[in-house]
């Protein structure tokens, strides 16, 4: 048995004793041990309230049972302490730590509300801890893009937005939900990342527009002594013929290199002009048909609808598609060009052939700049490589992109949806 039963037992037995032997000298002496007993168990009930009552006040000690329970009590308490004093050691390594993060971090409740953010947070979205925790974010950072990013019922990986505090900033966020409804934004600045790509962007485009006037130069003297190549001894006809080739190759690269670096700088913005699609598709079926040699069966249906934008940018993106059905695909092929309109009012270009068909390893990596799945025919075939990249950046002006399908042996679906912002009704009847 433990000592504290045993001392209660003693104890108990004490008062007991005393009381029968103090009663045998007068029987209301006997109540007095009992009372004391009581009593004093009364006095350790508050003792143990107390302690309860108030975290921070001492524990005695006791004896008995009494001094069993505030024991408990006691290794409990420090217990707790200890738990509590690692739990806080491990907020202040976490609050370090993330202070010491470059990037942003801003925690938000259900509300979304802020509830914790650091140091890069605070510099970079000019907040302050102390005056903007409990402040809904979207109250605090007051940028367009972002609160319509922040609001979107599905977003997108992330948004770019100026900086609040310095307009030559530009800030990524990444908005992370978690448990239901509560989130976390990452922030980085990638002003440096944009200064970086716009200063490629520039130099692809300043390079290609130097070398393009040298070349067209190039290009018409060859010409001319192509055309008086009976001037010429013959072991030079092969030679200019090969030439002139190369240099018309060469020229067409350096034109897709500028309309894509026209179309990757943000500041050339969509014209907005109507366009009548019906025409272009047309022209472009007419040209794809002459590119074949009539080899091709090419066939359109489209419904009268026009798009707001820009000529060229259409332009490129229905050549590109429909003259790669043709080049890309052996004679014989049936190619089916479709331009419709949707109920909600956006329009579906698709460009569909019964060809060779694209093994699926290269589906995703169509739209990279230089990237073809048999680079020697695609050369062959006056391709640059860039066509698709051409057409999912100017795509992207639209808010668009490409859709893939394709199946060896089957051939391939290259379609897009433009959005109904920009399909308008035709302004008069295509011929
Ligand atoms: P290219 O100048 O070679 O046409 P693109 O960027 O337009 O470059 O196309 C990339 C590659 O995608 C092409 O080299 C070709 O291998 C493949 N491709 C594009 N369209 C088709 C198609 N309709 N059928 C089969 N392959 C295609």
């Amino acid at each position: 048995m433990p000592r504290s039963w045993l001392t209660e037992i003693f104890l108990l037995l004490g008062a007991l004793l005393s009381a029968l032997l103090l009663s045998a000298l007068y029987w209301a002496l006997g109540l007095v041990p009992i009372a004391l007993f009581v009593a004093w168990h009364g006095y350790n009930l508050q003792r143990l309230c107390q302690v309860l009552a108030d975290s921070d006040a001492d524990v005695p000690q006791g004896i008995g049972l009494w001094g069993d329970a505030l024991e408990l009590i006691y290794r409990n308490r420090r217990q707790m302490d200890r738990r509590l004093q690692k739990l806080k050691r491990r907020v202040r390594r976490f609050e370090e730590s993330s202070a010491a993060l470059p990037e942003g971090a801003v925690a938000l409740n259900g509300s979304g509300e802020i509830e914790w953010l650091n140091g890069a947070a605070a510099e970079l979205l000019g907040l302050e801890m102390s005056r903007d925790i409990g402040q809904r974010i979207t109250n605090v950072v007051r940028s367009t893009a972002f609160i319509s990013y922040f609001e979107a019922a599905e977003r997108p990986r992330g948004v770019e937005f100026g900086s609040p505090d310095d307009d030559r900033r530009v800030l990524y966020c990444q908005m992370v939900t978690y448990r239901k409804n509560r989130s976390i934004l990452v922030i980085r600045d990638v002003s440096e990342t944009r200064r970086l790509a716009e200063m490629r962007r520039d130099f692809i485009a300043n390079a290609s527009h130097e070398l393009r006037t040298p070349l067209t130069v190039i290009k018409g003297f060859l010409e001319n002594m192509d055309m008086a190549r009976g001037q010429f001894p013959e072991t030079w006809h092969r030679p200019l013929e090969s030439m002139r080739q190369q240099a018309d190759r060469m020229l067409t690269i350096i034109t897709d290199m500028l309309s894509l670096a026209r179309l990757e700088s943000r500041g050339d913005a969509v014209r907005a002009a109507p366009v009548d699609v019906v025409a272009l598709l047309r022209e472009s079926v007419e040209s794809a048909q002459g590119l074949g040699g009539d080899r091709y069966d090419v066939e359109l249906t489209a419904d009268e609808a026009w798009l707001l934008g820009d000529e060229q940018t259409l332009r490129s993106i229905v050549t590109n598609l429909v003259q790669n059905a043709v080049v890309h695909n052996p004679s014989g092929v049936s190619i089916q060009v479709a331009w419709r309109r949707r109920p909600d009012g956006s329009a579906d270009l698709k460009v569909r052939d019964n060809g060779q068909g694209i093994a699926p390893e290269h589906l995703d990596r169509l739209t990279e700049r230089f990237y073809r799945v048999d680079a020697g025919r695609s050369r062959a075939a006056g391709g640059t490589g860039l066509g698709l990249a051409i057409v999912k950046h100017a795509l992207s002006r639209y808010g668009s992109h490409l859709e893939v399908e394709s199946e060896i042996g089957h051939g391939s679906t290259f379609s897009c949806r433009f959005p109904a912002e920009h399909v308008i009704e035709p302004l008069r009847r295509s011929a």
